[in-house]
């Protein structure tokens, strides 16, 4: 088998948060908290919930396999063109449709090698050489190193802004700068999953930037809370979009997950306040951090970095405690684990953990 899909064999597989229900079958535990996957944890908007339920009388019959409405809707969002629209099951499937449109066997996709671990799957599936630039002080992307990294075999640049799991943010003066080194014909993939984050902090980087082959991608899985219904897009020129949505299988978004997108997209004010809501308690959650002396440095995102020699140790009494983190050994941070922001109440139990952990490893 190994021999007859010999790049199938060499993947290694993305591993997912541990799923609550895993946590409780293991521990024999009744309640537990997930703060491994940077989910919303307040939930969608109501306006969408009601929607999912609505599409539920429909699921008998095919989504429009072009997501009509939805394009219109996300483009009608951004004052865009709809033409200029790619939506995919998750923005994972878009980051996929983009890597496997531009990058095949013999070709090259550039990354930072604490970026998202989707990035070298991706271009490993399609055949293609992913190359991963090390960091320039410990946790930021080097811009400069990966422009130099750029050559005439490199078909793909992938950037998330804010990065996960590093939780940096750079500003669009300096992407832009990063931008201007590449050649014209290198798509770059902008990666704003946390977008709504930053939005206010960082500003419009769809009408700010400038490159031919530059594609913006967003998902519904974080600030919108639509995580389980699976719906990303991305934003690129016309040309680039019709090329990608050639490599996209038609039916991609299903029926409530397009409902759903174009609802929450709809209720604005609810996606704002939850988005406060979350930087409040991120910020509550940092100070914590820094009191305990296991802070990671400062996150843009909805998490929090810990960091502690004994970080092992940590995310296995968290999760004797019924909280699931996210250890980043994987991405060579081996000391770090990362916390997703989650309710007032949640965040509370996480830190009480802490509190009682650090206090035995004394
Ligand atoms: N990009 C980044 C940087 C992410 O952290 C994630 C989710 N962890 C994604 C993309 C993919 O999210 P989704 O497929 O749910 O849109």
């Amino acid at each position: 088998l190994a021999r007859a899909v010999p790049q199938a064999s060499a993947l290694y597989p993305y591993v997912p948060g541990k799923p609550i229900e895993v946590l409780l079958r293991e521990k024999g535990l009744s309640h537990a908290v997930k703060l491994a996957s940077n989910e919303n944890p307040y939930g969608p908007s109501p306006k969408a919930v009601e929607a999912i339920r609505k599409a539920a009388g429909e699921v008998h019959r095919y989504p429009d396999g072009d997501a009509g409405a939805l394009k219109a809707a996300i483009a009608a969002f951004h004052q865009l063109p709809a033409d200029r629209i790619i939506v995919g099951n998750g923005s994972n499937e878009v980051l996929e449709l983009i890597i496997r449109t531009f990058a095949g066997p013999g070709d090259e996709v550039v990354y930072s090698w604490r970026g998202f671990i989707v990035y070298a799957l991706a271009a490993q599936a399609a055949g293609a050489t992913g190359v991963a630039v090390p960091e320039a002080d410990g946790l930021t992307h080097d811009l400069q190193a990966m422009a130099q990294a750029v050559n005439e075999k490199t078909k793909v640049v992938c950037i998330a802004n804010p990065n996960n799991p590093t939780g940096t943010l750079l500003d669009l003066t300096s992407l832009q700068g990063f931008l201007d080194l590449l050649p014209r014909d290198v798509v770059v993939i902008l990666d704003e999953a946390y977008y709504e984050f930053v939005a206010d902090e960082l500003g419009d980087s769809l009408t700010t930037l400038t490159h031919p082959g530059l594609v913006v991608s967003r998902t519904f899985s974080k600030a919108y809370g639509l995580a389980g219904c699976r719906i990303g897009y991305a934003v690129a020129d016309a040309a680039i979009a019709a090329l990608i949505n050639r490599f996209r299988e038609p039916f991609n978004v299903s029926l409530p997950a397009q409902a759903a997108a174009i609802a929450a997209l709809a209720d604005g004010e609810w996606v704002r306040a939850r988005v406060a809501d979350t930087l409040v308690e991120r910020d509550r959650m940092e100070a914590v951090l820094q009191q305990l002396q296991v802070y990671g440095g400062h996150s843009h995102g909805n998490f929090v970095l810990l960091r502690h020699a004994g970080s092992r140790q940590i995310a296995a009494s968290l999760e004797d405690r019924g909280i699931i983190p996210r250890p980043l050994a994987g991405y060579g941070m081996a000391d770090y684990l990362r916390i997703s922001v989650g309710t007032a109440a949640e965040n509370d139990a996480f830190i009480a953990a802490m509190q009682d952990i650090l206090a035995a490893m004394e």
